[in-house]
Formats: structure tokens, sequence, C-alpha cells
């Protein structure tokens, strides 16, 4: 059975693009235009991914976002322009599982749904407990770090910090979302410790911590452990 994606997106030509791609590798695609059409089939037919476009004639995604996460657990993807980017956190912050900048092309849309279905469908199964990627292993279970050849010591919130992003290894996971996981609710607004600790991760484990490979800042929203080498 094949997988069944919605793209919600208001423009034909991405639309089309989107659509004529991901039919290509297999997937069943349904398209919407507007978050109201979005949401009458989402009530009625729930997809397993659903891609969904910021910028639409009738309206916030956030509450289209909200409405299906607090029942549903299907990846999420939002696609977005590059001024959108205070409602792109809202988004993730509401549950959405990633986003990718226009122009984007297909195949990187294809991997973001890849790494989305493996984390979202591993609900019930163990949850990711190593993550490895050239110089970098990382075991939560066992709290062991190498890194440029040689074991690494972490303090304990550099370890939880890491563990963090190892459980969304590929994802990004904003500032918001780490503050919380890491420190605690309460410490949502605290975004220098989170800058301070990790340039810290980034010194032990990056070969040049200015030019992070694995650690990848994405601007304005949070991080990301890379699962990919950039080519
Ligand atoms: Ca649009």
């Amino acid at each position: 059975m094949s997988l069944r994606v919605l793209v919600v997106e208001d423009d034909r030509e991405i639309r089309a693009a989107v659509q004529a791609t991901l039919a290509v590798e297999g997937f069943e695609v349904q398209t919407a235009v507007s978050l109201s059409e979005a949401s009458a089939l989402l009530r009625h037919d729930l997809p397993d991914v659903l891609v969904l476009d910021l910028g639409l004639p009738d309206g916030d995604g956030v509450d289209l976002v909200r409405e299906v996460r607090q029942q549903h657990a299907l990846p999420i993807l939002i696609v977005s322009a590059r001024h959108q980017e205070a409602q792109k956190i809202a988004l993730l912050d509401a549950g959405a599982d990633d986003y990718l900048v226009k122009p984007f092309s297909v195949a990187e849309l294809l991997a973001r749904i890849r790494v989305a279905l493996r984390h979202r469908g591993t609900t019930l199964a163990p949850a990711v407990t190593v993550h490895s990627l050239e110089d970098l292993h990382i075991d939560l279970q066992t709290r062991a770090v190498q890194a440029k050849g040689a074991a690494v010591h972490l303090t304990p919130t550099e370890f939880n910090l890491l563990a963090r992003l190892v459980r969304s290894a590929g994802r990004v996971v904003t500032h918001r979302q780490l503050l919380r996981d890491v420190w605690g609710p309460e410490y949502i607004e605290h975004t220098h410790y989170l800058r301070l600790y990790m340039g810290q991760l980034r010194a032990k484990i990056e070969q040049d911590p200015a030019e992070p490979r694995h650690l990848l800042t994405e601007t304005g929203v949070g991080y990301r452990l890379a699962t990919l080498m950039p080519s």
C-alpha cells in the first residue's frame, strides 16, 4: 500500500511539480489549495504525511497544525518563503515536524518526508538512541560520545542538549523546544543558555567549531543535528 501525502499549496506550478515528483516516488498524492479545503479533507480522510504551504489565501496554518496535532501523529512539513520566519517558528512549536524554505528542490522535500516518517513511524518502536555520522558516534544508553577520534567528556547539561538533538536527528528543533526540554518550561526565553552550551558542544565535537558540520544552525529558528554530510 502506498503512503498518502496531502499537499496544501495555492501556487499551481509548485503544486504540480511536487505532486508529479511524489507520484513518481510511489506516493499517493492529494492536493488542496486552501486551509479550508485541507481542513475538510483531513476531517474525513487522514493522509500519512501533510505538506503545508504557509502562504495560503484563507489564513493562518498554526490553527490547522494545532487541530491536527491534538488528535494525530502524522508528520507535518511546512513550506515557507524566507520572510515568514516568525510564523514558521510558531508552527514548529505547535507541533509541525520540519520546514523547507522556498525555493527548495523536490529531492530535499523527499529527504525531509523520509526523515519525518522515520521519526513518526517509530512512535511505538524503541526511540532513537544511537547516532553515527563520520567521526561522530553517540550512544544515549551508555552515554558514550566519540568525536574527532577520541572519547568526549560532556557535562550533564551538554549531554542532555545533545541527546535532545539525537532524538530528532535530521530535523530542526526550535530554540523554545530545546530550552523547554533541556532546562524546563520556565527557561524558554533564556536563549543565551542555548548559545553558550551549543558553543561548548561544538568546541568538543566539531573539527572546526566555526564551520560546524554536525550541529547545524537554522538561523532564527533553532538547531539541527546533521544526518547527511553536505556534498
Ligand atoms: Ca502560497
